[in-house]
């Protein structure tokens, strides 16, 4: 979209190497307001067209995407740093929602209708599921097309337009993903892409948006939702978190070692939902930590998996390692000095108290902390004990629905790790410091369009409650009622 002539830039560059790979608008607040502007404006015809219609134009856009995959990829891998193989994982399923959310709205939205009740047995009783309006997506980086679609394809498919900020460390994919529904949606105002770093993100939860959806680190989400609260704008919160795999003495060992490695380590350890913490039963504690060592070892940072995507995090790693250390942490994989700029390898530490930073900070890299506990009554504890209750992952052939209805979080995956993101069907969400709200599934439809209750009467009856004219007789049939009812 064509904004004002001149403006400040944003530029793009590898975490890889360094190298600029691309310049972008650093949008201005006057934009921000301009984009949302025509989005309200784009609402009409997108309702007017319907599910059926929407469902059309999504589809169009998730055949583009599919057909440019190698495109995109290229995008996400250059600002990220990631392999081309995760970057094309994480297209495959963004694509997933986008269709499903593109197919299901009309199932999970449509007017549903409710008993009246006996007292209102004359009256027609319907839910109607209203779209918010404009619904402004603030994204992160770690997955920069699988994460913001996450709200962007459910918001669109419910009837809303979308103004989407996305990270400033990938604003080239949230570029693309702008121009690329443009492409099968011309001059249709339902998709605007306005690139920026957090000012601008400040001016889209500020811009009258009429609901916000925010994904990112926690300490920004407190500001997010402060800022929606002075002017009661709805927000979905997606923030941070430290899961924790629990690991019961029946598991799979073997399996349990290799998942929660992939869990852990994968994408560099930049997973909202990746394991950070491991607490495994006394019995087979050496087991578990043998196999994992083993496994780990063969993985190498630069290879296994990318960089770190924003420099600063280096930071934090460096800093909840070496406070791990202090405190007598015993490595089996890397050391003190696994920080290694952009990279840092593959980390798994023992006897790492509960209150240092590794276990109680999400520490978003590729790290891992392993504590032995004496019963599972134990791992749900320490599990719980952490501010933050995103997801988690259960070891255990018999008694892994019990752990998981222990566990005070959104998500939980039973012999297997993170799998809840990527099965459509499924409301994706946390609880306590880890956001509040749901995207995906029914749920993530819902989370973008209010309720709206209709009653109309079907026929008269020959009393009515509802007047100044209410009768004594119908003061007795409701008195009737209400103790053979409720007496
Ligand atoms: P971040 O909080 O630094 O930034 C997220 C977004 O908010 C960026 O687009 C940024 O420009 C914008 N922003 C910054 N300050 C703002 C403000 N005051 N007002 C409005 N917008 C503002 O997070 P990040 O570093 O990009 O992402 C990493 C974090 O995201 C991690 O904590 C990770 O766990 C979390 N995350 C959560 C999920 C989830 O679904 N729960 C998914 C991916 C990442």
């Amino acid at each position: 979209m064509s904004f004002t002539d001149s403006y400040p830039e944003l530029i793009s560059y590898s975490p890889l190497t360094g190298e600029e790979v691309g310049r972008y608008r650093d949008t201005s607040p006057a934009d921000v307001e301009q984009a949302v502007a025509r989005a309200r404006h784009g609402l009409k015809n997108w309702q007017a067209i319907g599910f059926s219609g929407r469902k059309e134009i999504l589809q169009k856009w998730a055949a583009l995407i599919a057909a440019r995959m190698d495109e995109i990829a290229k995008i996400i891998s250059d600002e990220t740093g990631k392999p081309i193989s995760d970057a094309q994982l994480e297209i495959s399923l963004a694509l997933s929602h986008l269709s499903w959310s593109a197919k299901k709205a009309h199932r999970y939205l449509r007017t549903s209708h409710r008993a009246p009740g006996l007292l209102f047995a004359n009256m027609s009783a319907q839910v109607q599921y209203v779209p918010y309006g404009v619904v402004g997506v603030i994204g992160p980086w770690n997955y920069p097309i699988f994460t913001p679609m996450g709200s962007i394809a459910y918001a669109l498919a419910a009837g809303n337009t979308v103004v989407f900020k996305p990270s400033e460390f990938t604003p080239g994919v949230g570029h693309w993903l702008g121009e690329t529904f443009n492409e099968v949606a011309p001059q249709a105002n339902v998709l605007f892409t306005v690139t920026g770093g957090p000012a601008t993100g400040v001016a889209l939860t500020a811009s009258g948006v009429d609901k916000l959806a925010f994904t990112g680190s926690t300490a920004t989400a407190k500001k997010v939702a402060a800022a929606c609260a002075t002017t009661m704008t709805p927000v979905v919160l997606e923030c941070g978190g430290t899961d924790p795999a629990i690991i019961d003495r029946d598991a799979d060992i073997a399996q349990a070692a290799e998942n929660i490695l992939w869990g852990a380590m994968s994408n560099a350890g930049q997973t909202c939902i990746g394991i950070e913490r491991v607490y495994v039963h006394n019995d087979v504690a050496d087991h578990f930590i043998a196999e994992i060592s083993r496994q780990a070892a063969t993985l190498k940072a630069g290879v296994s998996y990318g960089p770190a995507t924003m420099p600063s995090q280096l930071k934090v790693i460096d800093s909840h390692i070496k406070d791990a250390a202090q405190h007598g942490a015993q490595f089996i994989a890397g050391s003190i000095d696994s920080v290694q700029p952009p990279f840092v390898e593959p980390t798994i530490m023992l006897n790492v108290p509960e209150d240092s930073l590794a276990i109680a900070e999400e520490t978003f890299g590729p790290t891992l902390t392993i504590t032995r506990v004496a019963t599972m009554g134990e791992a749900i504890v320490k599990a719980n004990a952490s501010k933050y209750g995103l997801g988690a992952s259960v070891w255990s052939k018999a008694h892994g629905k019990e752990i998981a209805a222990s566990l005070e979080c959104g998500m939980v995956s039973i012999n297997s790790v993170i799998a809840f993101a990527g099965i459509s069907t499924l409301p994706f969400g946390g609880a306590k410091d880890s956001g509040y709200g749901r995207i995906h599934g029914p749920e993530g439809l819902r989370e973008f369009t209010y309720p709206r209750s209709l009653v109309r009467p079907r026929f008269s009856l020959p009393m009515t409650f509802t007047s100044f004219k209410r009768t004594a007789a119908a003061d007795k049939f409701v008195r009737k009622m209400t103790t053979i009812l409720h007496g």
